[in-house]
């Protein structure tokens, strides 16, 4: 009788102790798992806000007498020229290259919107006072629909 006590005793012991493991176990897996679940996240977060930096992340939108006319995205493997037509007749020639925009040709008569040259950051649009034209860099924002092209001729 005594015997089989004992040995049920140290069964329970050895039982408990491995569930005591298995439960240890368990807790550093799930550290492990948040840990890797965290560097991930930070990865990710670091992914998306290196892009937003770059050329790559940015938008160039165009607008005339206060009306949005088209939104470019300004990637570094993106090059064109748009010519668009003001109101009174005249035109501004855009240029998009490098991941910069700028004003590379205008009728008016001042030419300080050519004069400002190329542009990638989102501190200083270039505007056209004459031709009521301002060129706005901005953040990308996936939400935002593009506006009809009508005005803009290639
Ligand atoms: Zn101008």
């Amino acid at each position: 009788m005594d015997t089989v006590t004992t040995q049920t005793i140290s069964f329970i012991n050895i039982k408990a102790m491995r569930t005591l493991r298995d439960k240890k176990t368990f807790c550093l897996t799930l550290i492990i798992l948040c840990i890797l679940l965290l560097a991930a996240a930070a990865l990710w977060i670091q992914l998306r806000s290196s892009q937003q930096d770059g050329a790559a992340g940015k938008t160039a939108a165009i607008y005339q007498d206060g009306k949005l006319l088209r939104r470019i995205p300004l990637g570094d493997d993106v090059e064109d020229t748009y010519t668009i037509e003001s109101s009174d007749g005249g035109s501004n020639t855009i240029q998009i290259k490098d991941g910069k925009i700028g004003i590379i040709d205008a009728d008016c008569p001042d030419r300080l919107c050519v004069e400002m040259g190329m542009i990638s950051s989102t501190a200083y649009p270039i505007s056209c006072l004459p031709h009521k034209l301002v060129i706005q860099i901005e953040a990308k924002d996936e939400n935002k629909e593009d506006p009809p092209v009508d005005a803009l001729t290639q």
